[in-house]
């Protein structure tokens, strides 16, 4: 009675989906979701959020199914695409309340909807035991930008300049578990106006999840090239105290991307107002490095792994 009674409340909530997103033919409530394929390449992304891995326990549900929208949602923004539709997952401890399973119904479709992602399906499992942490799957579905052009992490070039949005670093609170990592905005606008801008010369982007060392570092390794970067330039969070927190923290969900070198980036995205910082340069070789005053540090073993 209660997965049916769900089931029942989350097909009532998505009556109104395909008026408001006219792709959708079809919504939650059927064996299968309908929509109208996009004009471009689809781009596809899946990714989850685990209890005591990506967040702790007691963290509020409605923060929890926003963190696992925007981590597909930031996948999207990475490769300069944009919402298309999602389904989702959940895997609920035994005994999890269902009044809180609808509560978790209520926020994934309201925030993938904040971010013009509809939610057209999904499934949710009791899982065998109370103990078992609570896991949420989101599949994000975007359109590439109308340009075509599909931003990978292989396109960077000896001699680009390196940029990152916004700033780095402290996103987790270890004392709390709270932090930007719950409340970050996927850099959907920015990564759209980089592409409408700059098209082509945006050679390869990625969205730092696992710190900027790391993240930088796969970008090198995609590319075949040596990416530099300037620990001083390195934009960091107040109270970030130096460039290895920064660069090693991870869960920014900011965009690095290496563009032309002839592109004119201005110091802020002009739609949002987000700093845009150039960090390092793009050299021939292999690997990713942080230069200092006292010399040079190997990227690739900072950050940390989900
Ligand atoms: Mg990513």
């Amino acid at each position: 009675v209660r997965e049916s009674e769900l089931l029942h409340n989350i097909a009532q909530r998505s009556a109104g989906m395909t008026s408001g997103f006219p792709h959708v033919l079809l919504g939650p409530g059927d064996d299968c979701a309908a929509v109208r394929p996009p004009g471009g390449s689809m781009l596809l992304t899946v990714d989850q959020v685990i209890e005591r891995r990506h967040f702790v326990p007691g963290t509020p549900l409605d923060l929890v199914a926003r963190k696992a929208v925007a981590r597909s949602i930031s996948d999207l923004a990475a490769m300069g695409a944009t919402p298309w539709c999602a389904l989702a997952t959940g895997a609920l401890p035994a005994g999890f309340a269902p009044s809180d399973a609808d509560a978790l119904c209520v926020s994934i479709k309201k925030w993938a909807e904040h971010w013009l992602c509809p939610m057209v399906g999904g499934d949710l499992a009791s899982m065998p035991d109370a103990a078992s942490p609570l896991t949420l799957t989101v599949t994000a579905i975007g359109v590439a930008h109308p340009s075509g052009h599909v931003v990978t992490r292989a396109g960077a070039r000896p001699g680009d300049h390196v940029y990152v949005t916004g700033a780095l670093g402290g996103s987790f609170d270890r004392a709390t578990g709270q932090g930007r990592h719950l409340t970050f905005e996927p850099r959907l606008r920015e990564s759209a106006w980089l592409l409408d801008t700059f098209g082509a010369r945006v050679h390869a982007m990625i969205d730092l999840s696992d710190g900027l060392g790391r993240d930088a570092g796969r970008i090198a390794q995609a590319s075949g090239v040596r990416i530099e970067l300037d620990a001083a330039s390195i934009p960091r969070h107040p109270g970030v105290a130096d460039w290895r927190s920064a660069a090693g923290d991870g869960e920014d969900y900011e965009l690095l991307f290496c563009i032309d070198h002839d592109a004119t980036v201005p110091e802020t995205c002009p739609p949002t107002g987000t700093p845009l910082r150039r960090i390092g340069v793009v050299r021939d070789g292999r690997g990713c490095v942080v230069q200092t005053d006292t010399g040079s540090h190997d990227a690739g073993d900072m950050g940390w792994d989900h």
